[in-house]
């Protein structure tokens, strides 16, 4: 299909969303992103960028400017709560065009969100989509009383996407028991530039350098009972997560010292989305597959999404079976990659160490897509 001057209209000015503009704007479409906050900004963490992301990024003709603003990742490292390494996936193995990168979400984002500018994508700000209707042509109905049409509407609108359930229904996600607090500190431990996984009964934390090494992201999270509501606005007090991880060793209590009024919030887990795409709509990244974060792949398959969406658009013969082979192409990989991940996080929180160590053998399997 040509998709020189196509009207295209995005919600949502995530990683996915930005990544589909360049994408669909390389090959010609006229691209406008509808996004509800009043500024593209990303809440300060930072993500490992595993190779399948990097392809991409390198596709849009971004690899100089990415590898100008992260840290190339030397190995993924889980221990044991007292510090000891039980596993190591060496990643300088890696040929140098695959490496696996730690960069600040912010900073990607204002890569992609400068390259969009600079491709001419319109923006626009303050527009919180309040419903999409499909049809030919699908509609927009903006929560300021505006309505909109274009020839392909794609919901990139995250976790709470307007979409899905369009096309879904309601879904029913659930608690995992686990929460996760989130944090960027200083690196006063002389974190090295590598993945660590500090694993001990019913909790672990994620750990790696950031923006030169300067900064560290930490990511820890605890099995616990109950939890209300699946939104990162909850901040903690710095000392309930100290608490937590009162009994870790190692660059522990070193990073957490850090971490004053850390993020908060529960995991819960969310079907795959079964429906992908309607007339002249289309779902991705977490949209369409909200993952846990055990893995590391959410932001990396939203850009594989993106990727794949505008190969399948300029490829396929019409527009509805471009949408059914971009969904075909897609589903089962974002599936195999979504279980793998919620297998992590018991593997992590074993309260045997030996086992723990026995179970992450699997984990080379799964380190070389990406580990986390
Ligand atoms: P989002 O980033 O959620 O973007 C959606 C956009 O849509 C937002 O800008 C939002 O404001 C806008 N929007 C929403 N609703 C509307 C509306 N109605 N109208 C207009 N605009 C709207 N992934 C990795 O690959 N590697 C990692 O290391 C990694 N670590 C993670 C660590 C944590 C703690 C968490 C929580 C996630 C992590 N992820 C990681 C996952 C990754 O962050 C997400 O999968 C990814 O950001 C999804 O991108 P997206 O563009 O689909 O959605």
């Amino acid at each position: 299909m040509e998709l020189t001057g196509r009207d295209i209209t995005i919600i949502g000015a995530g990683i996915g969303g930005l990544t589909a503009a360049l994408a669909l704007r390389a090959r010609g479409a006229e691209v406008r992103i509808l996004e509800q906050a009043d500024a593209i900004r990303e809440v300060g963490a930072g993500i490992q960028v595993s190779p399948n992301g990097l392809r991409v990024i390198e596709a849009l003709g971004l690899g100089e400017g990415f590898r100008a603003i992260s840290v190339v990742g030397r190995a993924v490292s889980l221990r044991e709560a007292r510090g000891r390494e039980v596993l190591r996936l060496d990643l300088t193995r890696l040929p140098a065009e695959q490496s696996y990168r730690f960069v600040h979400r912010a900073d990607l984002v204002d890569l992609l969100a400068g390259q969009a500018r600079a491709a001419g994508i319109r923006v626009r700000l303050l527009q919180k989509v309040r419903e999409v209707m499909p049809g030919t042509p699908p509609r927009v109905a903006l929560c300021n009383g505006d309505a909109t049409g274009a020839e392909l509407v794609i919901g990139a609108d995250g976790l709470h996407s307007v979409l899905r359930p369009v096309l879904n229904g309601k879904a029913d996600p659930f608690f995992t028991g686990q929460v996760a607090w989130r944090a960027v500190v200083p690196n006063t431990v002389g974190h090295p530039p590598e993945a660590r996984v500090h694993m001990g009964p019913g909790r672990h934390m994620v750990s790696y350098p950031l923006r030169g090494g300067d900064q560290v992201n930490v990511v820890a999270v605890e099995e616990r009972r109950g939890w209300v509501e699946e939104s990162w606005s909850h901040q903690d007090a710095g000392d309930n997560l100290r608490a937590a991880f009162a009994g870790f060793g190692g660059m522990v209590p070193g990073l957490l010292a850090g971490a004053d009024q850390p993020g908060l919030w529960g995991l819960f887990r969310h079907p795959v989305a079964r429906v992908w795409h309607g007339a002249g709509v289309v779902l991705l990244g977490d949209a369409a597959h909200p993952t846990l974060p055990f893995l590391a792949q959410g932001a990396n398959m939203a850009m594989e999404d993106a990727w794949v969406l505008a190969d399948a658009l300029s490829e396929a013969p019409d527009m509805a079976s471009a949408l059914a082979c971009y969904q075909h192409r897609r589903r089962d990989r974002v599936v195999r990659v979504i279980e793998a991940a919620n297998g992590n996080a018991w593997k992590y929180h074993l309260r045997n160490p030996l086992v723990r160590g026995v179970a992450h053998l699997g984990l080379g399997v799964v380190g070389r897509l990406a580990p986390g």
